[in-house]
């Protein structure tokens, strides 16, 4: 039976820029003891204090979900990738969006010594390993994500991965392997929301009949939708072959958009049970 989550309280070791737009930020401190190694590419719970500097609250999770400390403001939870885990610490690559999110901000800010409060790991499988061929399709926030499953691939795995930076200075090395045909595409200050340029590059994409495919596709909202519906209707991908998660929604901050984020998601499963995308 997996242990209760528990929060910790970290603090910031080292912050790496990667690109105009995005920092890495490895996390420490005694509390990282017993954080699950080769957690690469799960999710977790970020809490933010409402200044960097500050520390914030953590939660304790009982029976009923977390429990607050009395009269403690609660952090501004977000969610967020293990990039890495290893002796060096917990490593986050954060898309610097702008200062109106809150951990974007507190991202831009940061500095080594700051608390930040970290959940988990968890979340869905990542990827089918025993399919032949792997299309992972997504953007500079799922970029941890992507990394961290084409490092865990088995050898033999033939990959398209499909990636869109919002321009051409946000492109980024991809792990280096056999068997890895990958393309970035520069939106060039095109809306995301808008854009259809991943879409257009899995319809494209040579797509075998008598193969098994594992997707793992994560990104902007309403990009992962397209291409979910695409792959499911014209390409008959079964919902257990695809690990398909709208990781943000352009103009929609994380808390107005999270419970539609699940039911996006309860959505497609539900169709799915029907035989309508599978
Ligand atoms: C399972 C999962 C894993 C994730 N892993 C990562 C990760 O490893 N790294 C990462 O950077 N993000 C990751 N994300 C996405 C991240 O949680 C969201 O981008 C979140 O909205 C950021 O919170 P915020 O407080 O900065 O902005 P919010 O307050 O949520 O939003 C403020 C504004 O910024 C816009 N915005 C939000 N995210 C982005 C973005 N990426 N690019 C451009 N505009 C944006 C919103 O549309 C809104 O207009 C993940 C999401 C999920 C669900």
């Amino acid at each position: 039976m997996s242990a209760r989550p528990r929060a910790r309280l970290l603090r910031v070791l080292r912050i790496e820029p990667r690109t105009p737009q995005m920092r890495r930020i490895v996390l420490g401190g005694d509390d990282l003891a017993g954080f699950p190694i080769g957690s690469e590419g799960a999710h977790i719970k970020l809490l933010f204090p409402a200044k960097p500097g500050e520390t914030p609250a953590l939660p304790v999770f009982g029976e009923h979900g977390p429990a607050w400390p009395d009269g403690a403001a609660k952090p501004v939870v977000r969610t967020y990738t293990v990039a890495k885990i290893d002796d060096d610490g917990l490593t986050i690559d954060i898309v610097l969006h702008g200062d109106e999110g809150p951990a974007s901000r507190w991202a831009a800010n940061a500095r080594v010594g700051d608390p930040l409060g970290v959940a988990g790991p968890g979340g869905p499988e990542l990827f089918r390993a025993e399919a032949s061929r792997h299309v992972l399709i997504g953007d500079p926030s799922s970029y941890a994500l992507i990394c961290a499953v084409i490092e865990r691939l088995p050898e033999r795995a033939s990959i398209d991965a499909l990636l869109e930076a919002p321009d051409a200075a946000e492109i980024q090395a991809l792990p280096d392997r056999p068997g890895l045909r990958a393309r970035w595409f520069s939106r060039e200050g095109e809306p995301a929301g808008a854009s259809r340029r991943l879409l257009e590059a899995v319809r494209e994409l040579p797509w075998p009949q008598r193969e098994a495919v594992s997707v793992t596709l994560a990104g902007e909202s309403a990009q992962v939708v397209a291409i979910r519906d695409f792959l499911a209707r014209e390409r008959g991908v079964p919902r257990s072959m695809m690990y398909a998660v709208p990781y943000w929604k352009d103009r929609w901050d994380e808390d107005r958009y999270h419970d539609e984020r699940h039911r996006i998601m309860d959505a497609f499963d539900a169709e799915a049970e029907q035989g309508v995308s599978a």
